[in-house]
């Protein structure tokens, strides 16, 4: 599975970075990046319960 952040709609809100920090973090411009494009087998769960809870649907993921 790959996931990415489309920081046009990101708010910089850090709900991503606290939830998986393994797998986001914040730009110096206040908005969040993926550390990884491709999520390891063990944090996919977690990877789309955190896109699932962006308040602005700003995580896209794609592919198993
Ligand atoms: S939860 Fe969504 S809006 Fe908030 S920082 Fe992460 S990607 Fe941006």
């Amino acid at each position: 599975m790959k996931v990415k952040v489309d920081r046009s709609v990101c708010t910089g809100c850090e709900l991503c970075v606290g939830l998986s920090p393994k797998l986001f973090a914040l730009n110096a411009d206040l908005t969040a990046r993926a550390i990884r494009e491709d999520v390891p087998r063990e944090l996919v769960e977690e990877c789309r319960d955190t896109a699932d809870a962006c308040p602005v649907f700003a995580i896209q993921v794609s592919g198993v």
